[in-house]
């Protein structure tokens, strides 16, 4: 056990990359400043590593994984160093939360829970490595035929900035339990509790070239990492425009990849609905870290019976919503960077869509932070751009509808199918609605942002493919090998 000091020092990591568990700077001795949100100034730097760094990486992992110590321990052993960097993530949560507040500028409180799920997903993962088992297939007399899985090889992760330290964990982790070895590429705008979560990986003893962290620009690192002929696979989250640039690297090579892309995510509220438990939860689902959630429930459909009710009641809430630094008391700190607050400003000012309310900014925000006051719109229009474009940012649309059949063709209308949330009493229509949702992830009374490590998550169409979370997330970083023995 570590000294009350130590454990909730902020310590700042230096600009290296982690490659074959050395930390070097990058080949060219390029560095790049982190900014912090919360007044838009620099304090950190980060390696701004290119093709040289990225080459290093896959070559440490590819060691690691061909004939290196990694290749050499059972799951049960994967899974012990996971379930202890786990535990070390949650004796660190202090520090790591200060880190991921300073660095990506969402409320502490939300910075401590995201460093628990982290943790969650290590040991999760690290308790899934060894149950993950084959099959024996009954065939014709005189065979015996065995489905293995198998790891892929060595796994590339491009995650984004919104939840470095979680996306850390969701990305890397399955990926380790199955045997892979692993080159990430954080988001160069938040991704010093990633290389934080590399330092503690190392404290624990996962063997060189496991792990690998290259920082820098997405278009230079990033697109060297997906175009690399060394990866067997990439798991990429952020936008659409990249995830297209992804796929079409992925395709050129002949792998796989999943991509987690956003969306636009309904909430449905039947007249029936219990209100009092749905309104803090309408709310929270834009508010959290910032709107800044891929799957914030951004757009709420309410039945027409209960419209104006809802609509006053969401009106009232959101204008008492203040952003503010990221202090014990923040609800809604700043937005990640000075381009996102423009782009967010930018969607209110143009929005096609009657404002309703508008939160405030605290007097006492920082200066220089990047701080938007949050905003409601509403009737909109289920067409207008206001209600069908991902925001990112604390904005949310509502929208009338009248009859079930009109709530299922509005919740469906959009390019993304990420989550859906439906508030209703009816067992009947909860089970109609979800059936008809489509989207890889539908809430009843509930709607949760994070967390949810067990659960299966990821989307279709515009939002992305392939599955995230859950033994789902296994089967994505691991293929089948059949072995048909003639054995006569
Ligand atoms: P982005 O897609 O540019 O960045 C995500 C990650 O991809 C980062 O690590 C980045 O460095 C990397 N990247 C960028 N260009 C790359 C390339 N050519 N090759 C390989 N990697 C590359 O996202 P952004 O510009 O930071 O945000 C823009 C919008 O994307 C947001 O407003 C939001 O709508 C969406 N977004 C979604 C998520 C999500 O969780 N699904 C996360 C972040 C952003």
């Amino acid at each position: 056990m570590k000294d009350a000091d130590t454990m909730t020092a902020l310590v700042i990591p230096d600009p290296l990359n982690l490659i074959g568990n050395e930390w070097v700077p990058a080949v060219s001795g390029k560095t790049m400043d982190v900014v912090s949100p919360i007044d838009g100034q620099p304090f950190a730097q980060i390696a701004d590593s290119d093709a040289a760094d990225i080459d290093a990486a896959v070559a440490a992992a590819r060691a690691a994984y061909d004939g290196g110590e990694w290749s050499t321990l059972t799951a049960a052993e994967r899974g012990r160093l996971m379930i202890r960097l786990s535990e070390l993530i949650l004796e660190h949560v202090e520090d790591l939360a200060q880190l991921e507040t300073r660095d990506n500028g969402k409320p502490i409180n939300q910075a401590r829970a995201d460093m628990k799920v982290t943790a969650r997903y290590f040991e999760y993962y690290g308790g899934a490595a060894d149950k993950v088992h084959g099959e024996v297939i009954p065939f014709l007399n005189g065979y015996n035929v065995e489905v293995h899985r198998e790891p892929l090889g060595v796994t590339g992760h491009i995650i984004p900035w919104n939840y470095p330290a979680q996306m850390f964990g969701r990305s890397v982790a399955p990926a380790l339990a199955m045997g892979n070895a692993t080159v990430m590429k954080p988001a160069e705008d938040a991704c010093l509790t990633a290389l934080r979560i590399a330092q503690l990986a190392l404290e624990v003893g996962f063997p060189p070239g496991v792990i690998n962290i290259v920082t820098g620009r997405g278009n230079v690192a990033g697109q060297a990492l997906a175009d690399h002929k060394g990866i067997d696979f990439i798991s990429f989250t952020g936008s659409p425009e990249v995830g297209v640039i992804i796929q079409t690297a992925a395709a050129k090579n002949f792998i796989g990849c999943t991509l987690e892309l956003g969306g636009k995510s309904p909430q449905i509220v039947f007249d029936d609905a219990d209100l009092e438990a749905a309104l803090p939860v309408l709310v929270n689902a834009v508010i959290q870290n910032g709107g800044q959630t891929c799957s914030a429930g951004t757009r709420v459909l309410v039945q027409r019976g209960i419209y104006d009710d809802v609509v006053a009641a969401l009106s009232e809430r959101f204008k008492g919503i203040a952003a503010s630094g990221s202090g014990e008391d923040a609800v809604l700190g700043p937005l990640i960077s000075a381009k996102q607050k423009k782009r967010v400003e930018t969607y209110i000012a143009e929005a096609d869509a009657p404002l309703m309310a508008r939160g405030t900014v605290r007097q006492d925000a920082p200066e220089g932070g990047y701080y938007v006051a949050p905003a409601v719109f509403g009737p909109c229009d289920p067409q207008a751009r206001i209600a069908q474009e991902e925001v990112f940012g604390p904005v949310l649309c509502i929208i009338p509808f009248e009859d079930e059949a009109e709530a299922v063709k509005i919740a469906n209308d959009t390019e993304y199918g990420l989550v859906a949330a439906i508030w209703t009493r009816d067992g009947g229509r909860q089970q109609r609605v979800s059936k008809a949702m489509h989207c890889g992830q539908v809430f009843i009374n509930g709607y949760g942002a994070g967390g949810g490590v067990e659960l299966p998550f990821g989307g279709i169409r515009k939002s992305g493919h392939g599955r995230e979370k859950g033994f789902a997330a296994l089967h994505e970083f691991s293929h089948i090998k059949t072995i048909i023995n003639n054995h006569g």
